[in-house]
């Protein structure tokens, strides 16, 4: 005889699977915060949007140790500081807890706001092979309205790339020339290789016209145009998850092991800076991706 308070086999099996599949996506989303892909406030607003999700689903005591910096005695000292029971998941966080788990987020790593008004000066940078070149080609395609802006630069041109097209292809003493003349808006060594830089004037004339201009450039570069110009909107591309970032680097096979290691590396710094940022955008979808930093560009 079938004991009918026990679930058929199938069932069981399947609500198995679910529960390693549940466990794996906790351990990735713990590992987000970790390697700051994620801020823990993003987690905690995906928890308490959807209580049953994987996030909503993770120990108040497995997220805060996934924040770096917080180790058992801290995790301790700030669930009894904030009445949380250990045992607590995020989901399931009474009103008053929510309220005070955010505003100690917020107080030990303030997340930037967007400013006020949004500036037609748009920077679009990230880390290492998110695919920011993709995302901008397909803006320029989509959105003829935002001026993609040209840059400069000392790297050889690769087969396709047409020169003003592409980059303006230029030797480095053509390029010193340009820094004398404080024709560039910013510059930046990239890769510890090549120079690039953007031309200020197409800059000016484009926001002189009332128009948007978009600059696809790398971290140096985005941290000089906002000490340049304090309202220019600075979005930031993420991957939708570290391991997809680590599979686009590898995924392209262009570089040795070596190589890659320092790039993974030099990611994770990058993906570190994201805070600085005044919005990030999550390049799951090259297209979703680009209409949404389009939008923010208007
Ligand atoms: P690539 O050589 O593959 O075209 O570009 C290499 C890197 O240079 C990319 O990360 C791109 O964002 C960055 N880059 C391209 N143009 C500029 C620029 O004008 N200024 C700065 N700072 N970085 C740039």
């Amino acid at each position: 005889m079938t004991d009918p308070r026990r679930p058929p086999e199938v069932d069981r099996a399947a609500a198995s699977r679910r529960a390693v599949a549940a466990r794996r996506e906790r351990a990735n989303l713990k590992k987000d915060v970790a390697m700051r892909v994620i801020t823990p406030q993003e987690l905690l607003r995906r928890a308490l949007s959807d209580p049953a999700s994987p996030a909503g689903a993770m120990r108040i005591t497995e997220f805060l140790t996934s924040i770096p910096a917080i180790g058992e005695g801290k995790r301790d000292s700030i669930l009894s500081e904030l009445a949380i029971s250990p045992v607590k998941r995020l989901g399931g966080l009474g009103a008053r807890q929510r309220v005070d788990l955010r505003a100690y987020l917020d107080m030990r790593w303030p997340e930037s706001q967007p400013r006020g008004g949004r500036s037609r000066l748009v920077v679009l940078a990230g880390p290492t092979a998110v695919g920011k070149g993709t995302v901008a080609a397909h803006i320029k395609e989509h959105h003829p309205e935002i001026h993609l802006s040209v840059s400069a630069t000392t790297r050889p041109p690769r087969p396709g790339e047409v020169d003003g097209e592409h980059y303006y292809f230029v030797d480095d003493a053509e390029f010193d020339r340009l820094i004398a003349e404080g024709e560039l808006l910013e510059h930046a060594t990239v890769h510890n290789a090549h120079r690039y830089g953007t031309p200020r004037g197409p800059i000016e004339r484009v926001l002189a016209d009332g128009r948007t201009a978009l600059l696809e450039i790398d971290l140096q570069g985005a941290r000089q145009v906002r000490a340049a110009e304090p309202s220019a909107t600075l979005v930031f591309l993420l991957p939708p998850s570290w391991d997809e970032l680590v599979q686009r680097l590898v995924g392209r096979g262009t570089e040795g092991d070596e190589e890659r290691a320092r790039r993974l590396r030099t990611a994770k710094t990058e993906l570190a800076s994201q805070a600085e940022f005044d919005f990030r955008v999550v390049n799951d979808d090259v297209a979703r991706a680009a209409d949404e930093v389009a939008r923010l560009a208007h």
